[in-house]
């Protein structure tokens, strides 16, 4: 029986609406703290009375931006993980930091609480873009950020936005090699995507074609000295984040705070969490198999095959397409030219 479960906790305040954002996110200037502190901290109590003291390898916080959490609350929240769970002793803990709101004083402030890993958000070296993309940070911020974080010892990753209107595969080729020179050990690079309901989905942007972006994701694997290890995440060896790699390999999480969701494992009974832990609903093992899918195949090591997995699969197809697919008695994996075409892919590989 699984008795053990990585967290996250999600933040929803920011300091402005970035304008290609559409997470669950709001800009707001001064968040009632002590009033989210406490929600949180309920609802770590009610996963606790449900699931009993479990294990906890690993805690998330994403957002949003939870650098702008007081270090009083943090520590509280942090505090109560600890008080109602066993929390690993080498247990990641990972927080999403945006550049500009977090100084020195805070991010000790952090690390004291147990912080050991750093995700910050940088998206751009050239501030011109940031200024486009809405961010309120500039090139040196992030960078002073990240290298604050690589001095202390803790781990560092960045994350980075391309295909921005007007880049070409010489942009992102520069960004790999920025990135390669301050030595971070990992990094995400997403794609940029025009969503509805965004100022971005408002306005006309002549984005870079279907062509220039797979040949920028390309250019991305060939010069970045990080081993790809997620469709967009690169890490050296053993510095994979780990809290994300338990969630796409399929192990249980518990989503915290306002949107987040989750998956519990109770009683031998998968449950998708939905509205803040309130509303446990069971998931069929065919539902869970094919999610596993879903997000095992976007990694490099692929999905283990077990009982479940092999009764969604579709093996002829499996065996049959070596070009995209890695196929061995118990696992499967996309090769780098699957990983291209990764959604037609996975429906042709669910029946
Ligand atoms: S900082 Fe992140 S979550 Fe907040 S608005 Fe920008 S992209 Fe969205």
């Amino acid at each position: 029986m699984i008795t053990s479960h990585n967290i996250y906790i999600h933040v929803p305040f920011c300091v402005s609406k970035c304008r290609y954002c559409a997470f669950f996110s709001h800009a707001c200037s001064n968040p009632d703290w002590d009033g989210y502190t406490k929600k949180i901290v309920d609802e770590i109590e009610y996963f606790s009375r449900k699931l009993g003291k479990i294990h906890i390898p690993t805690i998330f916080f994403g957002g949003g931006t939870p650098s702008l959490i007081p270090s009083k609350n943090f520590s509280e929240i942090i505090g109560a993980i600890r008080k109602n769970f066993d929390v690993a002793p080498d247990a990641e803990i990972t927080i999403e930091a945006n550049p500009g709101t977090l100084d020195n004083t805070r991010l000790t402030e952090f690390c004291t609480a147990g912080v050991n890993r750093l995700s910050v958000g940088v998206q751009s070296f050239d501030d011109t873009k940031l200024k486009f993309l809405g961010r309120i940070h500039n090139a040196h911020d992030a960078i002073a950020l990240i290298e604050n974080g690589l001095n202390r010892g803790i781990r560092v990753s960045a994350d980075f936005i391309y295909g921005l209107p007007g880049e070409d595969v010489q942009d992102i080729i520069e960004t790999c090699n920025k990135i390669n020179k301050i030595g971070i050990t990992h990094c995400s690079m997403y794609e940029l995507t025009i969503e509805p309901n965004t100022p971005f989905g408002k306005m006309n942007l002549d984005m870079p074609s279907n062509e220039t972006m797979a040949d920028m994701y390309i250019a991305i694997g060939d010069n970045l000295k990080l081993p790809r290890y997620e469709v967009s995440n690169y890490a050296l060896v053993g510095h994979e984040c780990r809290h994300n790699q338990n969630v796409w390999d399929g192990a249980p999480y518990i989503g915290i705070g306002d949107g987040a969701a989750g998956r519990i494992y109770l009683n031998n009974t998968w449950y998708e969490e939905l509205g803040a832990g309130k509303m446990f609903q069971p998931m069929t093992d065919k539902a869970r198999a094919i999610e596993r899918v879903i997000t095992g195949m976007r990694t490099m090591r692929g999905v283990h095959i077990d009982d479940t997995i092999k009764k969604i699969l579709n093996i002829e197809f499996a065996k049959t397409h070596p070009d995209v697919i890695m196929f061995s008695n118990d696992r499967i994996a996309a090769t780098n030219a699957g990983i291209l075409v990764l959604d037609d892919l996975i429906e042709k590989l669910v029946k």
